[in-house]
This record gives structure tokens, sequence and C-alpha cells, in this order.
């Protein structure tokens, strides 16, 4: 396994090239402004009318439209929902890439799922940080960076890797760490993490804790703090010293606890059912699943996200929240800016 940082990118191969960031979600506004941070020439690729043109002008960014961003760049990163990549590399981008320019993406999906066939003068990378984009900007602006993954799929101009390395230090993870891999392991570890611990594991987890306290007839409010609020603070001494560094911080009684009775919550049949969860990502059942829902016009996953988001632990959290103002002044995401 190969790990490389600052010292190992060579940011000259990115100095004389224009770079199109299509896109400014949330990767998106991340690695432009990261980009242009570490001087780079970086236009922004948004459609006419997109509400996200005023967020980047404001960040003092080239903006442009998204066909004419990509006929400019020498390096085109696609920060566009995964759903929505094909039809744009067919429609805006295929015809308008400059012979022998870089197509690159911060998640494997379409290219190892074969939903975008690349055209063959091209090259095909991978910069993928590992972590929200939200994140990759704040860490950024902090001095530190999010940890990222380089993979290349086509290499045509034979020097796809130090592109890719010197694309991911520029914004920021050769701070944390740069490591190569390809874009069959990204893709899979990536849906595995996201569904199975980060996300969905984490958020039923939480729902779950959270209602069965209020089932039992506790206050909501105590059941919030007590499942979600207070998860941060659990995680942010795992993150700094591993499980081992929360365990010294907690009470022996709660450490009794957490190992007699989690591996009871997450058991052998949570594990299997990982295991299945890991296999329907390798097979692309997941891909065809997601990909399908949206080519019909959203069926499930618009369903899923209202029902998830009127749930009881969102009401009480805001009012909870509200009384906290210091979480809202250092807030991460400001819809009006990112
Ligand atoms: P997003 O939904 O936050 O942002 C997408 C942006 O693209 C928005 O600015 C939107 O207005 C614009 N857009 C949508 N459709 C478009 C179209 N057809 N033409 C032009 N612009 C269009 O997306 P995201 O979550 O940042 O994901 C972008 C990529 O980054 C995906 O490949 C994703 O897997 C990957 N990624 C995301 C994260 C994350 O933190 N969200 C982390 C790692 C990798
Ligand atoms: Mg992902
Ligand atoms: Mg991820």
């Amino acid at each position: 396994m190969k790990v490389y940082y600052d010292k190992d990118a060579n940011l000259d191969v990115l100095k004389d090239k224009k770079i199109a960031v299509l896109g400014y979600g949330s990767q998106g506004h991340a690695h432009a402004n990261n980009l242009k941070d570490s001087g780079m020439n970086v236009v922004v690729g948004l459609r006419q009318g997109s509400n996200s043109i005023k967020k980047a002008q404001n960040a003092g960014l080239e903006v442009a439209e998204v066909a004419e961003a990509v006929g400019q760049a020498d390096i085109v990163m696609v920060l566009l929902p995964d759903e929505s990549q094909a039809s744009a590399y067919d429609q805006e981008i295929k015809d308008n890439l400059k012979q022998g320019a870089a197509l690159a993406f911060a998640h494997g999906l379409n290219i190892h799922f074969d939903y975008i066939k690349p055209r063959e003068d091209i090259d095909v990378f991978m910069a993928a940080p590992k972590g929200p984009g939200h994140l990759v900007r704040s860490t950024y602006e902090g001095g530190g960076g999010v940890p990222c993954l380089v993979a290349v799929n086509q290499d045509s101009s034979g020097k796809a890797l130090e592109t890719a390395i010197a694309y991911a230090s520029a914004v920021g993870g050769g701070r944390a760490g740069i490591i190569e891999t390809t874009f069959k392991d990204e893709t899979e570890t990536d849906l595995f993490g996201e569904q199975a611990v980060l996300c969905g594991g984490t958020t039923a987890l939480v729902q779950a804790g959270f209602e069965t306290l209020v089932e039992a007839g506790y206050p909501p409010e105590m059941a919030y703090f007590e499942c979600l609020h207070e998860l941060k603070l659990i995680v942010d001494l795992m993150y700094e010293g591993g499980i081992a560094n929360m365990r010294y911080s907690i009470s022996n009684t709660a450490e009794f606890g957490d190992l007699t009775r989690g591996p009871r919550v997450v058991n052998e049949q949570t594990k299997a059912e990982m295991k299945k969860i890991l296999s329907e990502i390798q097979s692309g059942q997941f891909a065809r699943e997601f990909m399908e829902d949206n080519a019909q016009g959203g069926k499930v996953f618009p369903e899923l996200r209202s029902r998830a988001s009127g749930h009881q632990i969102e009401e009480v959290g805001a009012k909870l929240r509200g009384m906290m103002p210091w979480i809202d002044k250092g807030k991460i995401v400001d819809k009006s800016k990112n």
C-alpha cells in the first residue's frame, strides 16, 4: 500500500493547466476553492440558471456553462451527482473535451460499472477525498486536509498518476495522506462504508436508540442528547486516538457496558447482513437499483428522503440546537454559501 504526502507531489504538472470543476455542490465547492487557494487556474462548470452560479461567483471563482468549461480545460473534474454524470458525459463532455485532456472523478461508480465509457485519447483518474465536501473545505482552511484516494483508469499521457497525486495534494489530501488504489476498490469500499457504517449504519443506530428510549416513556429531549448529540463527543475521541482513546476517557461503568452490550447490538446477524450488502455492491446490483430509480424519475428515493426528514428526532433536535448558539456560529454547512 503506497501513501503519498505533499512532499511526493509535483504541483508543477498543474501549473500551466486549466482545471474545470463541474458542479458546485458538496465536493465541487470544496475542490474549486481549495484548488484556487493552492494557486491553480480554475473554472467552475454549471448549468444556466443554476442557484450555485452566484455562490461560486461570490467566492471569486470564474464560472462558465458546462460545455464551455470543458472546452477550455486540460483537466475536467466531474463533481455532478453520480446519477447525472453519464448523461452529462454524453451530452456536454465527450465532444467538447480537448484531445489528450484528463477526465477526473471523486468516486468511481460511473467508470467502474461502465455507465461512462471514456474516449480513448484521454487520461481518466480519480482523486476522492475520504470525507464530506464541506469538511474538505473547512479542514483545508484550517491548515489540515482530508485523506484522499487516487487511482488511474486510463493513462494516455503516461502522466496520469503524477497528475492525480498533484491534484489530490492541491485539494489538501497530501497533508493527511494520499492512498493509491483502483477504481474498483474505491467504489466498493466507499459504497460499503457509507451504507453499512458511516451513514446508513450510524443513522439507523441513532434512530433505533432514540425510539427505544422514547417508546419506554423517557423525554425525547433526553433521548436526543443521549443518542445523537453525544455521539459527536464520543466520535471526536475515536478520531483523535482510536477506540482505545475513547475508552480511556469514559467511565469504567460505560466501558464495561460497551464491551458486554455492544456486540449484542451489532451481532453476528448484523455482520451477515453487512456481507450481503457488500456483495450487492460488488455485483453492481446496488448501482443498478439507484440508477434505475433515478431513470424512472425517482420513485423510491424522494419518498424515503421525505419520510426520514419527518422523524421526531429532527424536530426535537432543531428545538434543542436553537438553545446552543455556538453550534450555529461555527457551522460547516451554510446553504447560502456552500
Ligand atoms: P452534490 O449533489 O452536492 O452537487 C452536485 C452539483 O452539480 C450541484 O452544484 C448541482 O447544481 C450540479 N448539477 C447537478 N446536475 C447537473 C447537471 N446535469 N449539469 C450541471 N450541473 C449539475 O454532489 P456531491 O455530493 O458533491 O457529489 C459529487 C461527486 O463527488 C459524486 O461523484 C460523489 O460520489 C462524489 N463524492 C461526494 C462526497 C460528498 O461529500 N458529498 C464525498 C466523496 C465523493
Ligand atoms: Mg460515496
Ligand atoms: Mg465516501
